[in-house]
């Protein structure tokens, strides 16, 4: 399909450099036909010369009228706008076609991101549908169920809805940020630190770690929502991938016109390998314990990257495994 497209797009653009080129030389050779014309006239009255009247030029052969001289000049004219022409299409084939290349590779490139997606969006739909389907099918072959069977399969199949409305609850959330753009006010980041960290004391009292929120009085440029979704991404990572009685830290520091905010956790931290891909969608490293006992997508640190992006600023992690790791994100003080 692209290729097709790359063609004709480098048609339409050889076609209208073409065109412009043609209409150039149309007007540089009416004009300067009509100079022509007008300064051999010029030269005949002056010279008085007859129509009969020849000329000898220099090179010692050619014995021409002037309307032979003037005829000659003007097909030199138009052979040498030929030639111009000819060489402006043979190097505008040549730049329409990188031109077309490249305003069609982005295109291209979001083109096969979108195709990725959805066909990694609709694997993982697929498995909690197959499990919930595949539990069902199997208390129907067998004899009628006991109240107590019937619940632990309700059950089972309520956790697998909670994990679709997690999915798509994130799945949601990333085609949203899509092409979105935020309206930037002052925001104060003690207060939406405090809202991250209350959202999410549920959480770290249930796996037994405790949050050190140290972030003082500074106001970045950007939304409060999406700074508190951003903090609660972060958080919500590290308590998850943090042993019970260790601790959170999250700190935030002033640079210039930048605020550096920092989640540190003493966690399984993650390895170097996985690093540069923790930020792509779906990516979850593979440990021993996270992949098969905390839940999650891989959509999460998507989200946060997609926040941060928005907001002009950048996030990067540094970790150990089994020691920890510090997200930082940088973000840019309210002006
Ligand atoms: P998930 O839903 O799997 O947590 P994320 O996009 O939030 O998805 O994170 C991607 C992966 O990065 C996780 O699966 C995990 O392997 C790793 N990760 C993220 N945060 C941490 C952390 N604080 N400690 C250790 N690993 C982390």
């Amino acid at each position: 399909m692209f290729r097709s497209a790359t063609f004709r797009l480098t048609l339409w653009y050889l076609a209208i450099i073409m065109a412009i080129s043609i209409l150039f030389s149309v007007v540089i050779y009416g004009t300067s036909e009509q100079e022509l014309q007008q300064s051999f006239r010029r030269e005949s009255i002056f010279y008085q010369l007859g129509p009969g009247f020849r000329v000898n030029l220099d090179d010692g052969q050619t014995n021409a009228t002037p309307q032979e001289l003037f005829n000659d000049a003007k097909s030199r004219l138009k052979l040498n706008l030929v030639i111009i022409n000819a060489g402006i299409l043979i190097l505008a084939g040549g730049a329409s076609y990188v031109l077309a290349r490249r305003t069609l590779t982005p295109i291209e490139a979001a083109l096969e991101a979108q195709g990725r997606f959805a066909a990694d969006a609709s694997h993982e739909l697929r498995t909690p549908l197959t499990a919930m389907k595949s539990e069902i099918e199997v208390a129907l072959r067998g004899k009628e169920l006991s109240s107590a069977e019937a619940r632990q399969l309700l059950g089972s199949n309520l956790e697998e809805i909670a994990k679709l409305e997690a999915l798509s609850a994130g799945l949601l959330r990333l085609a949203q940020q899509d092409g979105q753009a935020i309206s930037k006010s002052p925001v104060d980041l003690a207060a939406v630190s405090s809202a991250a960290v209350k959202r999410l004391s549920a959480a770290a009292n249930k796996q037994g770690v405790q949050i050190d929120n140290r972030i003082g009085k500074m106001t970045v440029g950007g939304d409060s929502e999406s700074i508190v979704e951003l903090l609660v991404i972060l958080l919500d990572n590290a308590i998850k991938y943090s042993p019970a009685k260790s601790k959170i830290t999250l700190d935030a520091t002033t640079h210039g016109h930048w605020v550096n905010i920092t989640v540190r956790d003493e966690g399984q931290g993650i390895k170097a390998l996985d690093i540069p891909r923790i930020f792509d969608r779906f990516y979850r490293a593979d440990t021993s314990r996270s992949k098969q006992q905390i839940a999650g997508y891989g959509l999460g640190l998507s989200i946060a990257k997609n926040i941060v992006d928005l907001h002009g600023g950048t996030i990067e992690v540094a970790s150990r495994p089994e020691k920890g790791s510090v997200f930082t994100v940088k973000l840019p003080l309210a002006s």
